[in-house]
């Protein structure tokens, strides 16, 4: 039977957390958004309160040739030590071997070790079960808080899970908000559920469409991709982003709602552009019949005041993507729009969840993530456990 978090008493053991601390540096190594880390700090304050040790492993950027200074997660010590004063933080300079045992075998309940990137050794991830092993010896609890890998079979995300009893390994309290609130919404959606799904590329979002399809009430398409499903119905779309080679499947995906009986919404307008740039002339026109040489670059004011209602009718949200390239400020007032029907719809009793890596973004940019029910720190891992897949980060704690 799993164990949860709150299920196990950490006093005397020694906690081998994976965490993502996979954060953005500059050039001088100082880290620019320490989003993820304060992410974990309640998993790591709660072990210690408790009279455990904690041993941290996570991995940084993409080394290619084992250890590389930059990828080095000593650059985050310092700032750990900050969010984390009264807990005195070791390094070991290598996250197997002789060290890292020692420090690891020393460690006193209330101190935490940090352990040097996984991802130096090829074997984290190829899920190597002899490293895993080695990585297992460090601690007597496994605890999964990295939400952010969790689509990935590693050692340290998964492989490792073999080495600890069922009651020894557990989710971290980040890991079990993110799971819970991505199932609630893909299993337990109270209804009118509204998906709305934004973003660049149909191709992306195909297999999310899909799941969505079995379960959604409304499905709201906006961003880019909007306008491959607007050419699939032989509409003109000027210069808008297409995928030629996903038309029949944008059709084939408009047919299966119509069947399923699931309401798919496109926006009807479009605030256009003659360039892809902030200073491009703008305009605002019907999606439908975009004229040559323009381009879709945000939905229209008319799309806003659709989607809005059809957001307000709801009782479950889950937004991923923006609405258009919000990251220009003249095509920013339909993600915006959005953002703030979100949070009006929560306000009124919804349950909203926001992930995928833009949407996230924009939620934060327009100062709303306090007003929707759950941000997912999950980028990748997100997306495939709304395609439906299995996670292996999460298998790996459940499993017998
Ligand atoms: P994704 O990573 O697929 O969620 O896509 C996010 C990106 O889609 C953002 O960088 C947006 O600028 C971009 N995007 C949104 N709407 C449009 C659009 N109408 N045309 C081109 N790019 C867009």
């Amino acid at each position: 039977m799993q164990g949860s978090f709150s299920s196990i008493s950490f006093q005397q053991e020694k906690a081998l957390v994976r965490v993502d601390f996979n954060v953005p540096l500059d050039a001088q190594q100082h880290i620019t958004d320490d989003t993820r880390i304060r992410a974990a700090l309640p998993t790591i304050q709660q072990i210690l309160v408790q009279g455990g040790a904690v041993i941290l492993m996570s991995h940084l950027g993409r080394p290619k040739e084992g250890p590389a200074e930059k990828f080095s997660l000593k650059h985050l010590v310092v700032h750990l030590q900050q969010l984390l004063p009264s807990s005195p933080i070791k390094f070991a300079p290598d996250c197997i071997g002789k060290e890292a045992n020692e420090l690891a075998a020393t460690l006193q309940p209330g101190e935490i070790l940090l352990l040097e990137n996984l991802r130096f050794y090829k074997e984290e991830e190829k899920g190597d079960v002899e490293f895993a092993k080695k990585l297992a010896k460090l601690g007597t609890v496994w605890v999964n808080d990295a939400f952010g890998t969790a689509h990935r079979a590693h050692a340290s995300t998964a492989v490792i899970a073999q080495f600890f009893p069922s009651e020894k390994r557990v989710f971290g309290l980040l890991m079990e908000a993110e799971v819970a609130s991505a199932s609630r919404v893909i299993h337990k959606a109270t209804k009118p559920f509204v998906a709305i799904i934004g973003g660049a590329k149909v191709s992306d979002k195909i297999l999310i469409i899909e799941n969505l399809l079995e379960r959604a009430t409304d499905i709201i398409i906006g961003g880019g991709m909007a306008y491959t499903f607007w050419k699939a119905q032989g509409k003109m779309i000027g210069s808008s982003l297409c995928e030629e080679d996903r038309l029949e499947l944008a059709a084939g995906l408009l047919q299966k709602a119509k069947q399923r009986g699931v309401n798919i919404h496109l926006p009807v307008d479009s605030t256009i552009a003659d360039k892809f740039a902030a200073d491009a002339t703008t305009s605002n026109c019907e999606s439908f019949d975009i004229p040559a040489g323009w381009m879709g670059l945000d939905i229209g004011q008319k799309a806003r005041i659709d989607f809005q209602e059809v957001i307000l009718s709801a009782q479950t949200i889950l937004w991923n993507g923006p609405m258009g390239v919000f990251e220009m400020k003249p095509f920013q007032a339909g993600t915006l729009a959005i953002a703030k029907a979100v949070a009006d719809a929560t306000d009124k009793g919804a349950f909203s969840l926001v992930g995928g890596g833009d949407s996230v973004a924009a939620v934060n940019q327009f100062g709303f993530a306090d007003r929707v029910s759950y941000v997912s720190t999950g980028g990748g891992a997100l997306l495939e456990y709304f395609e439906g897949k299995v996670l292996p980060g999460i298998a790996a704690v459940q499993q017998s």
